[in-house]
């Protein structure tokens, strides 16, 4: 891709990074969120406002929302596969378009409630899984997603070419928990090689061994060290003249504009 009218990125940035962090762990309120200050980064949280308390129990996100992250939309229930074993009777396998509609509008509703200053977000799709039903009669989620959302986050090998990426089920790449500053910095650049938009996709941030995420009690392996996740945003803040970090919602609005304009 040449890097003239044929890029959507600002201010001749030549790439961009999305920092994304899933299910709303209390290590992205105490670790992440400082250190992302610190480089003066702006993250995506998906987070899925349960309970009946959600109300006050989530009012740490609109505080991260002021400060200008993107808080998404991660569904209430976080449904995923029959496979995990987590719930064999309510899982994707048993539920219907209607019923996964419904639970993502009604996170949608809480999550307007909680921070109406913030009008649009994006989605992520529990556990990267886009379906309801199974075999003959399995069906996309994506054509319901699209309805409600500028954009969504699923998971794939490629970063998003930002010209022929599916909006509604963006890649991104996972960072696993055993990753060194290093790693990550390596990911970055082969991600944004090409001009491309990569996704990446952290869980738990390590504030001490084996802790529990407060808010969300679900179980993603190991969490990743501080530290690496400190040297990552270090480098993006270090080549933030030709990457664009920002939260999925910007991206995905400035590519959305780009593609309207014709990019030729
Ligand atoms: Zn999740």
């Amino acid at each position: 891709m040449s890097k003239s009218n044929r890029s959507p990125w600002p201010d001749n940035h030549q790439s961009a990074v999305s920092l994304t962090f899933d299910d709303g762990s209390a290590s992205h309120l105490e670790i992440a969120i400082p250190i992302l200050a610190e480089y003066e980064l702006q993250g995506t949280f998906y987070i899925n406002p349960r309970g009946d308390d959600w109300d006050q129990r989530y009012l740490p996100w609109r505080d991260a929302a002021l400060a200008g992250h993107e808080i998404g939309n991660h569904t209430i229930q976080h449904i995923c596969a029959r496979n995990f074993g987590w719930d064999i009777d309510k899982c994707l396998e048993t539920l219907s378009l209607k019923e996964i509609e419904a639970d993502v509008l009604e996170a949608e509703r809480r999550l307007n409630a909680l921070i109406p200053e913030q009008p649009t977000r994006t989605f992520c799709y529990p556990c990267y899984q886009s379906y309801v039903g199974e075999g003959i009669n399995r069906q996309s989620y994506v054509p319901i997603i699209a309805r409600h959302f500028p954009a969504a986050r699923g998971l794939g090998e490629t970063a998003n070419h930002p010209l022929l990426t599916e909006l509604h089920y963006l890649t991104s790449s996972i960072v696993a928990g055993w990753m060194s500053g290093s790693d990550l910095c390596s990911l970055v650049d082969k991600g944004t090689d090409d001009g491309r938009w990569l996704i990446l996709t952290l869980h738990g941030l390590q504030t001490e061994p084996n802790r529990e995420g407060l808010l969300t009690p679900l179980f993603h392996g190991n969490p990743l060290p501080a530290d690496s996740f400190r040297e990552l945003c270090k480098y993006l803040a270090e080549r933030r003249a030709e990457i664009w970090t920002a939260p999925v919602v910007t991206v995905a609005e400035r590519i959305i504009a780009w593609r309207e304009k014709g990019t030729s």
